[in-house]
């Protein structure tokens, strides 16, 4: 096979590529390692910037979302000195984010590309690539049963964190930053009444967070051991702390019918640098951020949407000058993305090693948002995603 631009993972990263590149008249082959069943059911994010949301309208896929996703134009941050409450089109001004689950994306993603004739290979995976110092890498992966070869003019590594893309680096030339947290999250969803508002809280028994994904399913999180089997938490004992850390005191936290429970862990890492010879990474495999910021698929969509432009302005001139920038300019949001998920994790978690005095420190920082509105503002304005700067 033979394509101009060889797309590995069919995750947001490389299904809003496809589009874009679609769009421009380029040509592009994805392939996916997993069923198409099983990646429009992979429950993950929810929290949509108004950048992506503006970008799926570009792509023309964005209709179900109007009809279905639910705009949030407030954030509470809940401590024991009472409740943080950001007014996001006040504070930032006009901006607000949207409530749409990650699977609800990839599904309109995966039906738009579809219903254009555009090629997903669905339980294809990559194993390897070769060449990508030369003009024509390849991209080898196995498919119904055979061993196949991509021949592109680019690669685009979308595979995600344990994708084999970033491995296809030289050990010599990538720079690694990694930070482990201390703890995970316990997500569950539940058929139950979500919270009005994303809510976030930070209690002496740990963080929880109170988020939904329709008005009737709730996404619930609640700070674990970073190794903890979600068989360690029976429902009762999910409810009993979600009620405590949320400082529900006035039955606000409605109960239902768990469906899903998983444990996610809580990681920074970042891979510098993104490009390297035909192979561009975007969106997990080159990082991934807390979750505490609800960044992850929103940093994959602003990786994919500089990567776009650089390869259209390639393809129609075969100027490399945006390719060579490419990933310096992706670079310098996920430094700032890094930096506010990093923030936000070290604000609202219990870190069994904090002395007295970081937890302290802790605590005036939650009073200083209370009562100063640029503080408020510095979050509201990062939450919302910040603007994107001309590359
Ligand atoms: C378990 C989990 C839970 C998360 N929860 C949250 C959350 O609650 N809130 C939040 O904001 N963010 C969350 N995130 C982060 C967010 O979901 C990611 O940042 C986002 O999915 C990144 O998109 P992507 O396209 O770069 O990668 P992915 O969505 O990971 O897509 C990569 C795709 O590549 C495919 N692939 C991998 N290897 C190969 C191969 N060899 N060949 C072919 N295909 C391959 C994978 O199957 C996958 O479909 C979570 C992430 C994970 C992993």
């Amino acid at each position: 096979m033979r394509t101009q631009v060889g797309i590995v993972g069919a995750g947001p990263a490389g299904l809003l590529l496809a589009l874009m590149l679609q769009r421009d008249g380029i040509d592009c082959v994805v392939l996916e390692s997993r069923s198409r069943d099983y990646v429009e059911s992979r429950v993950r994010a929810g929290v949509l910037e108004q950048g992506t949301v503006d970008l799926m309208a570009e792509l023309g896929a964005v209709d179900r979302l109007r009809r279905e996703s639910m705009p949030d134009a407030r954030l509470d941050v809940r401590f024991s000195g009472g409740i943080i409450t950001m007014d996001l089109p006040a504070l930032t001004p006009g901006k607000i984010v949207t409530v749409y689950g990650q699977q609800e994306v990839v599904k309109d993603l995966i039906a738009t590309r579809l219903d254009r004739g555009g090629a997903i290979l669905f339980e294809a995976e990559a194993a390897r690539l070769s060449g990508v110092n030369y003009v024509r890498p390849v991209v080898h992966f196995r498919y119904k049963g055979r061993d196949e070869t991509l021949e592109c003019d680019i690669i685009a590594g979308c595979d995600g964190f344990h994708g084999i893309c970033r491995g296809a680096i030289p050990e010599q030339v990538l720079t690694v930053y990694d930070r482990i947290y201390p703890f995970g999250w316990l997500g569950i969803l539940s058929e139950s009444t979500p919270f009005a508002e994303m809510s976030y809280s930070n209690h002496e028994h740990g963080f929880a967070l109170a988020s939904r994904r329709s008005p009737r399913i709730s996404r619930l999180y609640v700070q674990c051991p970073a190794d903890d089997d979600p068989a360690q938490w029976p429902d009762n004992r999910i409810w009993e702390e979600l009620h405590l850390r949320l400082y529900d005191r006035g039955g606000e936290l409605d109960e239902g019918r768990i469906f899903q429970k998983d444990v996610i862990p809580v990681r920074a890492f970042v891979a510098a640098p993104m490009h390297h010879g035909r192979l561009f990474l975007a969106g997990d495999a080159a990082h991934i951020v807390p979750p505490t910021g609800a960044k992850g698929l929103n940093l994959a969509a602003a990786d994919v949407r500089v990567l776009a432009r650089a390869l259209a302005e390639f393809f129609r001139t075969g100027s490399v000058a945006r390719l060579e920038r490419y990933s310096d300019t992706c670079l310098k949001r996920v430094w700032k993305v890094v930096r506010y998920s990093n923030y936000m994790t070290s604000l609202l978690h219990r870190f069994e090693t904090h002395s007295p005095f970081e937890r302290r420190v802790q605590q005036a920082e939650l009073e200083y948002l209370l009562n100063s509105m640029p503080a408020r503002t510095t979050i509201a304005e990062n939450y919302v995603g910040l603007p994107f700067e001309e590359d």
